[in-house]
């Protein structure tokens, strides 16, 4: 059994997890899972982290993180692994995500002593300058979909700038968050600076939504249960940082190579099988081309090698459990009950795992539960549209906000609808979300705040500003 890890200690809990394998669909490891006595050992632990590892220079905070980098690196297929095995993604895509934690955790590494305050002219004549200072204590709450990439996304600029953490992985996937703790001891960060504590989000998460000694929550999940988080921080103005769902649309111009976009629709749709809060689960194909794109689209999706993450052929590993595969069925079910048109998909694989073929509707449209609502599995649904002001309409016809891809080969339109559509990261003629360098958030109910880049860093600091009087 994996324990708690809170400063340098790893107390057992207050109960046992067991941790699934959704490929085989069997318990293969088991967490420890913390109770409230256990949370507040690991918030007092950061408190008392707080003061040494804030006065530390940022030089210094960075070596530790360089270091942190490297251990991360030298035992990327490690993490690989137990990625792949614990959520079910193809291998490699989990060695991609334990490259980019190596990445994330070096550029904030760098970025720790380049986050500059600024010197302001100021009428009464003095010298006006800011800080950046740390929050203190930072409480973390990340998903099973990217477990560690997640994570490394706040724990790290969290880090750089002087805060300390306690971290509360998902209760599916604790194993990697849990290794990059004992890798950030190992590289020399102090006990107590990292702290990780599974255990379930409806108390050990919500209590460390409202704990007291705790200055910010950055949180990565359900727009439901941000919502409860921003309500559990109001009683002391927590800080909150929230990346929510998503239901991101991918407009299509008829101008397009049918063949490469539709194959590109269906991988930035059934990557990590659909869990991915920037899939491009709403296709919004220009009509006079939309039958010839479904069908490349279809040929594309059945084409896909679903099966055995561990298989390096394979492109999509099952669902992470068995209730996110019957919660994608039941959107099956409703999507043909609404009157969507299901074209391929939408069936379980044979054997143990939890496995669904990705599906794909089309003669879909808005106020279908299926358009409207984020299904976070294999399913994609396509719209069709006439004018460029309908496709931007439709793509805005959410009340989500968080990621979009727009393919055209004319670029005045490109740009017109880029800044038309209302969305925190918009790609086009790529499908990517992500550039480590850059920020990344939604608009409207995908979230508050951006991870990502050198705006993170505003997120996990306060801003001190102060006066030196000189006459
Ligand atoms: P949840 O919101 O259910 O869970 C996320 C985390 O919050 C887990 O650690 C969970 O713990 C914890 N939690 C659950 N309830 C509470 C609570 N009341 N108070 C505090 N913490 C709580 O989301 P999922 O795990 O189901 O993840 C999928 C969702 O995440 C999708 O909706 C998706 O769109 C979103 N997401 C958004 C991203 C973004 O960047 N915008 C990125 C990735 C995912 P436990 O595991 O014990 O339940």
């Amino acid at each position: 059994m994996h324990r708690l890890l809170i400063a340098d200690r790893r107390p057992p809990g207050a109960s046992v997890m067991a941790i699934t394998e959704p490929a085989r669909a069997v318990p293969f490891d088991e967490v420890a899972a913390a109770g409230p006595a256990d949370l507040d050992a690991a918030v007092a632990a950061a408190r008392t982290a707080f003061p040494d590892w804030a006065r530390l220079t940022a030089v210094a905070r960075a070596e530790v993180l360089f270091r942190f980098a490297d251990l991360v690196r030298a035992h990327a297929d490690e993490l690989a692994t137990l990625e792949a095995r614990n959520v079910g993604k193809p291998i490699g895509d989990a060695r991609w995500e334990a490259g980019h934690v190596a990445d994330t955790l070096r550029y904030y590494a760098g970025a720790a002593d380049k986050f500059f305050g600024q010197t302001i002219a100021v009428k009464k004549g003095g010298l006006d300058v800011t800080l950046h200072d740390p929050l203190g204590v930072v409480g973390l709450i990340v998903p099973w979909n990217f477990p560690m990439v997640i994570a490394t996304w706040k724990l790290a600029p969290a880090l750089a700038c002087g805060n300390t953490v306690v971290l509360k992985p998902a209760s599916l996937t604790p194993l990697t968050a849990l290794r990059l703790g004992e890798l950030g001891l190992e590289a020399g960060l102090p006990p107590g600076v990292l702290n990780i504590v599974p255990g379930p989000g409806a108390s050990i998460g919500a209590a460390l939504a409202a704990h007291p000694d705790v200055a910010k929550i950055g949180f990565t999940g359900e727009t439901a249960t941000g919502r409860a988080i921003m309500a559990a921080a109001a009683a002391t103005i927590k800080r909150v940082g929230l990346e929510l769902g998503g239901k991101s649309p991918n407009i299509i111009f008829a101008d397009v190579d049918i063949e490469p976009v539709a194959r590109e629709a269906v991988a930035s749709v059934f990557a990590n099988a659909g869990q991915d809060c920037c899939a491009r689960s709403r296709v919004i194909v220009e009509r006079r081309i939309a039958d010839q794109f479904v069908e490349a689209m279809a040929a594309a999706a059945q084409a896909l090698i679903v099966g055995d993450p561990l298989d390096e052929r394979t492109q999509m590993g099952p669902l992470v459990s068995a209730s996110q595969r019957e919660r994608a069925e039941t959107y099956v079910a409703i999507g043909r009950a609404e009157g969507a048109r299901l074209v391929c998909g939408g069936e379980r694989l044979a054997g143990d795992g939890f496995f669904l073929r990705p599906a794909v509707f089309t003669d879909a449209r808005p106020r279908m539960r299926i358009v409207d609502e984020e299904i976070f599995g294999p399913v994609v649904v396509v719209l069709t549209f006439e004018s460029e002001e309908q496709a931007i309409a439709l793509a805005n016809d959410t009340m989500y906000g968080l990621s979009g891809s727009l393919w055209t080969n004319d670029l005045k339109r490109g740009l017109r609808v880029a800044r038309a559509v209302r969305t925190g990261v918009l790609s086009v003629n790529s499908s990517s979300s992500v550039h480590l360098q850059a920020p990344f958030g939604g608009y409207k109910q995908s979230g508050l705040g951006r991870e990502l880049g050198m705006y993170a860093m505003e997120h996990y600091s306060e801003v001190k500003n102060i006066y030196f009087e000189t006459e």
